[in-house]
């Protein structure tokens, strides 16, 4: 089973994400209901970091460019 690169970009000041995982949403699509999203929190000291959805498929989620500079004082 090969799973895709997922990337997630979240706002550059956004500390919470809901994000969709397209490996779920392909097994959704199939079984009729969905149930794709999953929700995470990146905090403002982070610019990346790695998630699991709910069924354990990783998701890199990456803070958008700008911004951090002036959030570092
Ligand atoms: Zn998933």
């Amino acid at each position: 089973m090969t799973l895709r690169k997922q990337v997630v970009l979240v706002p550059a000041r956004a500390t919470f994400f809901t994000a969709v995982c397209i490996e779920c949403a392909d097994l959704d699509a199939a079984a009729g209901y969905s149930g794709s999203t999953f929700a995470g929190r990146l905090d403002l000291d982070l610019d990346h970091a790695m998630f699991l959805c709910r069924r354990g498929h990783s998701v890199r989620v990456e803070r958008a460019a700008a911004a951090r500079a002036d959030t570092a004082a």
